[in-house]
């Protein structure tokens, strides 16, 4: 298999020419090229964009030139064909910058696979190429006021009309919404939940039916919408079904299992957030003195080190794990929330423990430190509370260990 990656004339790299999907040294190129576009176009900029909370536009046309938004779309729709350690790879270093970025990523991916995995071959021809190009962004809409963890609970619902269905419902924490122009949507039919892909227009507030009704106001993550959207019996021609007639009722199989990329995406995010802290952290400590010696010398600083280290070392293996179980077709939900609980809850500790470390600076907005702080807690959160991976993962273990 052959395939093109191409850095589009920016200077992060000369062109590199992916061979195998899977090949190593591609993976590295990539995630080195990333890292270089980090560097260069990221770093220099998070902390203003961060505390004005602004879209990061340039950097957003940066990462679509470099493919990103089609890095796991198949080369015949367009995009870099890559595999799930890539994007895991890639992931890292995007929130090892500023998490906010693989926050863009995330729901347009998942997008992206519902199609790839699910869609009929009339409609993964019609999107997939637009949306591996970046010309239009995908959301994941799930989640409502009164259905996140129990998503049986959902109440928006889809009635057919002829050759339409029409949407009533509300819609909450849609992060990409704003600017999304297709959206994967939960809603229910008579045959159960369906994933509808629904067409709108992007950056409007109101597209038909569909409203912006509220943009939710976050503690980090910011500089990527989350908002609030309603539905006002808004129409969409039948064949938006994800899957055709035989996707019907089968759209919250069709989501929980896409999310088990979500969820690997999310461990990734918390390995990049956890690095940039744990590497921040062992920066200051060996500049910073104290009693005559770097705090770095004091054993109690070291003990921290030592521990943020091997949680971070942890959950990077445990997320590789998960994207190449899950990447080999293999049921992986077991690994997926294992890598996800262990990789958000060692970010939220490294962060915390790198801020202790910086001392007063820790705390102050001149630093990254106490965005790491602000930032990690929407892993423990986000694509199923942790409380519910505990669930996830003691169900799967109970069934592997099941005696007579
Ligand atoms: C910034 C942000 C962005 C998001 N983006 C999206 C998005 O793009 N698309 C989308 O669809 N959703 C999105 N979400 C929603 C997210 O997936 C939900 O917030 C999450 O699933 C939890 O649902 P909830 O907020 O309704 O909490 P609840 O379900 O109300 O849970 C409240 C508490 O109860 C606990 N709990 C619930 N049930 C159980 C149980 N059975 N046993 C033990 N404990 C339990 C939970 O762990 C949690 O601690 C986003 C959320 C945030 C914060």
């Amino acid at each position: 298999m052959s395939n093109r990656y191409s850095a589009w004339g920016r200077n992060y790299s000369d062109k590199v020419t992916v061979r195998m999907a899977t090949d190593p040294q591609v993976r590295e190129e990539l995630v080195a090229t990333v890292r270089r576009f980090v560097e260069r176009e990221v770093l220099p900029v998070a902390l203003e964009l961060e505390h004005a909370d602004e879209y990061p536009a340039a950097i957003v046309d940066g990462m679509r030139a470099l493919g990103l938004f089609g890095i796991t779309v198949p080369e015949e729709y367009g995009g870099l064909g890559l595999d799930l350690p890539t994007y895991t790879g890639v992931i890292e270093e995007l929130a090892a910058g500023w998490m906010s970025l693989s926050g863009v990523l995330n729901t347009h991916v998942i997008a992206a696979n519902l199609l790839k995995s699910c869609g009929t071959e009339e409609q993964r021809k019609r999107w997939l190429p637009p949306l591996a190009a970046g010309e239009i962004r995908g959301a994941l809409s799930l989640s409502e006021p009164d259905a996140g963890s129990d998503t049986s609970a959902l109440t928006c619902k889809a009635e057919r009309d002829g050759d339409e269905y029409v949407i009533t419902g509300t819609k909450m924490w849609v992060t990409n919404g704003v600017r999304a122009g297709l959206v994967a949507l939960a809603a229910r039919t008579a045959e159960g939940i369906t994933c509808f892909m629904v067409e709108k227009e992007p950056g409007a507030e109101r597209s038909g039916g569909i409203s912006v009704s509220r943009n939710i106001g976050k503690l980090g993550y910011k500089g990527i919408e989350t908002v609030e959207m309603v539905y006002d019996a808004h129409r969409v021609p039948a064949d938006a079904v994800l899957g055709g007639d035989e996707g019907l009722g089968r759209g919250q199989h069709f989501i929980l299992s896409a999310l088990e990329v979500g969820r690997i995406n999310i461990a990734a995010r918390a390995v990049g957030v956890a690095r940039a802290a744990f590497e921040a952290a062992i920066k200051y400590a060996q500049e910073r003195e104290t009693f005559g010696k770097p705090i770095a010398q004091h054993q109690a600083i070291q003990m921290k080190l030592a521990d943020m280290g091997t949680q971070l070392q942890a959950a990077r293996l445990l997320t590789e794990h998960a994207a190449e179980l899950k990447e080999a077709g293999a049921r992986c939900d077991v690994e997926a929330g294992m890598a996800k609980l262990f990789a958000s809850e060692a970010a939220f500790e490294i962060a915390t423990e790198a801020m202790r470390i910086h001392g007063g600076m820790g705390y102050t907005t001149e630093l990254p430190v106490e965005r790491y702080y602000r930032d990690a807690p929407l892993m423990i959160i986000g694509e199923g509370t942790n409380e519910i991976q505990r669930l996830v993962i003691a169900r799967g273990l109970l069934q592997r260990y099941a005696i007579d």
